[in-house]
């Protein structure tokens, strides 16, 4: 899986750099610098403009893998870690960790538990982040989700408690969190146009160096190509779906990574993917993989009750619904002019 991660992210880095190096004759000479490497279980590429690029990239990749080293479940080192084998009791954290934690909260607060940041049991019995996958019993589901609650997660200051038992995950928010404050790094060291492509999750800082915006593909639950294209500048684009990380059993079905709360089982719904387009990736991050286990009706709704994003949801039954702020900036690719496509209103 982690290899068609990679070969999936030099494809998509592939395209951007692509569409940016068709401009660079017409714009500005500016020294363009590259860095990509593995972290947060994905394949990481940045891209920067300007003389600083290169350094700024470097600082950028310290700030992604050190955010790594604080919020891994897997590695003993890690915040996370130690708070979720802390048997109850409280443990101090970095103000990073304490940043994600509250903000996590507050989104599952905002979608009524469908970001679950205690969701690590039930993750952990599916085996998602150990690489042995397995199918846990019925049973075994229903006595784990009695550890899964965030509204039994106390934040104070710096310091954590989970009730025993408890885990945490920030799967569905680090790589988000971790974009904005790569792209602050950046602004730091003065850089003013840069591409992040954190495992198919996309921020972007400025616009190109010759002044036009971005071309972003926005990926496709069905074939892991480009869906199509939004023309943006200065904003983040994360897609989430059950079709990146999965397993089948030995009857051919599919389990994906994405849990529904409520029930411990990979969300099942009417949704192929869900794509925010907002101006922080923790945004983004946070309400795609929400909306994703609300399913089409819910998503909609939230939409319509809360402001500053846009969303793209494809459904199984090859629905496209895209909100009326992005519309005019998103082309369809060609393989795709087959959904129907459907505006979605305030
Ligand atoms: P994303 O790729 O951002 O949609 O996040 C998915 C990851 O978040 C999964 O691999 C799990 O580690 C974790 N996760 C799964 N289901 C949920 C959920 N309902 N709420 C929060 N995190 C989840
Ligand atoms: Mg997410």
């Amino acid at each position: 899986m982690r290899k068609n991660i990679i070969i999936y992210g030099v494809f998509l880095f592939f395209i951007l750099t692509g569409v940016t190096a068709c401009t660079k004759s017409q714009g500005p000479i500016e020294k363009e610098s590259q860095i990509s490497f593995l972290a947060m279980d994905t394949s990481i590429s940045l891209m920067a403009y300007g003389k600083d690029a290169e350094i700024a990239l470097k600082k950028a990749q310290e700030q992604i893998q050190g955010l790594e080293k604080r919020w891994s479940v897997t590695d003993e080192e890690s915040e996370i870690y130690k708070i979720n084998h802390s048997d109850g009791k409280e443990v101090e954290v970095s103000k990073e960790t304490a940043e994600i934690l509250a903000f996590a909260l507050q989104m599952a607060k905002q979608t009524e538990g469908a970001l679950e940041p205690s969701i690590y049991p039930v993750v952990s019995a599916w085996g998602f982040t150990t690489e042995e996958k397995r199918v846990p019993l019925k049973e075994e589901l229903a006595d784990l989700l009695m550890y899964v609650g965030y509204k039994k997660i106390q934040l104070s200051d710096n310091s954590v408690q989970l009730e025993k038992g408890m885990q945490l995950d920030l799967g569905a928010v680090g790589k988000g969190y971790a974009g904005d404050k790569a792209v602050e790094v950046l602004k730091k060291c003065g850089i003013t146009s840069a591409l992040l492509d954190i495992g198919g999750n996309i921020q972007i800082l400025g616009t190109k160096p010759d002044g036009e915006n971005w071309n972003i593909g926005v990926r496709s639950p069905f074939y892991g190509d480009i869906l199509g294209i939004i023309e943006l500048s200065d904003c983040a684009v994360i897609t989430s779906g059950n079709y990146e990380r999965y397993f089948a059993d030995k009857d051919g079905i599919i389990y994906g990574h994405i849990i529904n709360p409520q029930t411990g089982y990979p969300v099942e719904n009417d949704l192929a993917s869900v794509t925010i387009i907002a101006s922080q990736g923790k945004q983004c991050d946070a309400l795609s993989t929400a909306l994703f286990v609300m399913g089409l009706d819910k998503a909609i709704e939230y939409w319509r009750k809360n402001d500053g994003f846009e969303a793209i949801l494809v459904t199984k039954e090859q629905g496209l619904y895209i909100t009326e702020g992005i519309k005019e900036k998103f082309t369809l690719k060609q393989a795709y002019d087959y959904l129907k496509v459907y505006e979605v209103n305030r």
